[in-house]
């Protein structure tokens, strides 16, 4: 069992104030793999002050010394990949193919994306030809990043890359329950050569070192990504010091199938839904199919489902592993039941354990059809595999049933109607909306409309969250 107690504060590891120890659990087996501490007041103190002191030289380092040590951290974050991966399939059940090919690979892509936009960035530019005034962007101070457990890394470096890019300094809590990740890039960090102070870690749950995070009167940024219950928190109590809070929260995405999408429409959403057992904020899980091709579609939804396998996190293969934890395991059962109880239709898996798996927070890629939006299933965020399918007949039922929800962060449609697809993409409410299974780019910004957040995370908006703009009037020429 690995013995993670310490913290990183002024660039140094180490103890906790006093000792509070908390296990991280193996969702593949139920079993503990580490132990970590969770902090108090005074070690998320030690961390403001060491950023606070930090900030006084970091924020005047000049871009290039910058850019330096984030190619260093690359450098190194390459050659300690393979530790990144066992990390994050150990501590979130990500499957070993799944926690290579994606999980760590988007903390490499976000690194080396960020070091591109840096290159870039101009930091100070003439108002326009005409004008004597300047812009000038300067970092924003400390910041305290808090992060979650279901895309680990990704989350991380979103946050922490793009604060040294701009020159602030900051204090991270990573999600207790899948804190390794996080330790290891905080030694990445460590060996790449920051100066003290600059970058810090302090574990804990979230009314501990998150409450004293956000209510911190010298953090003038938080910047969160997590559950809206969360977010509602922590905007409340930035609010005092009148913080810049920066939230990427839940999400509830609609995936319109229209009649003329492409062949594989259907079994790409499922697919997609099912990925990283269903613990993806975008993850399209609700699938509005168009009513004259509804019954071809459940059939090939339910043939897919029943495709993916589910096991073990330290298995390679193209399997789903566990959802995270026990508290969430119990959470998507329930939802399970409901929408049994609320008169869906159940056409695959359920809430029985995958067969061949007695141990472990596993649970079977299910699909519920004839779903109507106002059911549980089809309004809460469910974070497990499992797809909801509401049939529509036209395109305005299919926009108004897809942004009748709380949430708006991903929304994905499938047509070979070109005209079409625009239209519907302006009309659909999300920070993202996905045509035809493509993908976003790397540094295009991710974030929320409505209730899934208010920031904007990636490329160049991502440095602008860490920055305060400046109008300076009569710039000498
Ligand atoms: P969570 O809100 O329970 O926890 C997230 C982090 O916040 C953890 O580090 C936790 O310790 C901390 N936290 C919890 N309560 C807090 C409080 N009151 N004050 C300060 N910090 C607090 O969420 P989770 O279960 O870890 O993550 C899943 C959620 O994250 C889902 O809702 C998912 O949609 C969301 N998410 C959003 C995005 C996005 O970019 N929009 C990306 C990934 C995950």
């Amino acid at each position: 069992m690995l013995d993670k107690k310490k913290f990183y504060i002024n660039g140094e590891w180490v103890s906790p104030n006093k000792p509070n120890d908390f296990e991280v659990i193996n969702p593949s087996t139920e079993e503990t793999c580490a132990i970590i501490s969770l902090g108090s007041k005074k070690d998320t103190n030690a961390a403001v002050d060491a950023a606070k002191k930090a900030f006084k030289s970091w924020k005047d380092s000049s871009k290039e010394e910058r850019i330096k040590l984030l190619e260093k951290l690359l450098s190194i974050y390459k050659k300690r990949y393979s530790e990144m991966v066992d990390a994050i399939s150990t501590e979130m059940g990500a499957p070993m193919d799944w926690a290579t090919d994606v999980q760590t690979a988007t903390g490499q892509s976000h690194l080396e994306d960020f070091i591109l936009r840096l290159k870039e960035f101009k930091f100070d530019h003439r108002f326009d030809t005409k004008s004597n005034n300047h812009i000038c962007y300067e970092p924003i101070g400390v910041c305290g990043l808090i992060t979650p457990w279901n895309w680990p890394i990704n989350q991380i470096a979103l946050k922490v890359v793009p604060a040294f890019a701009t020159g602030c300094t900051m204090i991270h809590k990573p999600s207790e329950i899948a804190p390794l990740s996080a330790m290891i890039f905080a030694e990445m960090i460590d060996e790449a050569g920051f100066p003290p102070g600059v970058f810090n870690l302090v574990n804990g749950d979230g009314v501990g070192v998150g409450t004293d995070i956000s209510s911190h009167p010298d953090i003038n940024l938080v910047s969160f990504t997590g559950s809206t219950r969360a977010g509602k928190l922590i905007l409340k109590n930035g609010a005092e010091t009148i913080k810049k809070v920066c939230l990427e929260l839940g999400g509830k995405g609609g995936n319109i199938v229209f009649a003329d999408s492409y062949p594989n429409a259907v079994r790409d959403g499922i697919r997609n839904v099912m990925s990283n057992s269903g613990q993806s904020c975008d993850a399209p899980t609700r699938m509005l199919v168009e009513r004259s091709i509804y019954d071809r579609a459940v059939k090939e939804a339910v043939d897919e489902a029943n495709l993916i396998k589910v096991d073990h996190a330290s298995k390679k293969g193209n399997h789903i592993g566990p959802v995270v934890s026990k508290v969430q395991y119990d959470k998507i059962i329930n939802l399970i039941q409901s929408g049994i109880d609320e008169g869906a239709t159940l056409a695959a898996g359920g809430p029985e354990l995958p067969g061949g798996l007695n141990k472990g927070y596993f649970i079977k890629p299910t699909i519920f059809t004839d779903v109507t939006n106002d059911m549980r299933i089809a309004k809460e965020e469910i974070f497990g595999p499992v797809l909801s399918i509401i049939p529509f007949e036209t395109e305005d039922e299919a926009v108004n049933i897809v942004n009748e929800t709380e949430y708006g962060l991903g929304n994905y449609l499938q047509t070979e109607d070109k005209e079409k697809a625009k239209r519907v993409a302006r009309r659909l409410n999300a920070g993202t909306i996905y045509i035809n299974g493509n993908g976003a780019d790397s540094g295009t910004p991710f974030g929320g409309f409505k209730q899934s957040g208010n920031g904007r995370e990636g490329g160049v908006w991502g440095l602008e969250e860490y920055l305060e703009v400046k109008t300076v009037t009569g710039w000498p020429s």
